[in-house]
């Protein structure tokens, strides 16, 4: 295989749970009596993946293109504001190979939700669904992710240019 430049990129996002509002992981609803608090609709792990991309293709941070001081993002969906950044990201020759996510919960279980959010980030993404992958983990009880006050999402991708 004839490789151009490859460039790696890693996301890390956490948000606090409350309830009243949805959880939501890659713009799939989790059933759960709380959700991720945030300017935003809140969704911790289309953030980290943003962030991730972005980062690999050394363009800038999703604070910076999408400000939670501006009211436009207020709620914004961040599937969006995902498909928006990858455009930057693909305007600026990159294709992304493959990413790999990792978000820490203590409920609700990510398992039986996983394809679903596999799925719908590798929309956005225009890849195959093979390339994205997502895990859940518990934090074993510890700190504020182990009491379920909230959850971190950590994405890594590789992006290549021909
Ligand atoms: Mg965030």
């Amino acid at each position: 295989m004839n490789a151009g430049m490859l460039r790696v990129g890693l996301g890390r996002d956490v948000h606090p749970l409350v309830p009243g509002r949805p959880f939501l992981l890659g713009g799939v609803e989790l059933p759960s009596d709380r959700g991720e608090w945030g300017h935003s609709d809140g969704d911790v792990l289309t953030h980290a993946v943003t962030d991730a991309i972005l980062g690999a293709a050394g363009l800038a941070d999703i604070g910076e293109l999408f400000p939670p001081s501006q009211a436009a993002w207020k709620d914004a969906d961040s599937l969006k504001l995902l498909a928006l950044a990858f455009g930057l990201v693909q305007k600026a020759g990159w294709r992304l190979i493959n990413l790999d996510c990792v978000v820490t919960c203590e409920r609700p279980k990510v398992l039986p939700y996983r394809d679903r959010i596999r799925a719908s980030l590798a929309r956005v993404l225009g890849v195959p669904e093979q390339a994205v992958f997502v895990k859940g983990k518990t934090n074993e009880g510890l700190g504020a992710l182990g009491a379920a006050q909230a959850v971190e999402a950590l994405a890594v991708c590789l992006l290549e240019r021909p």
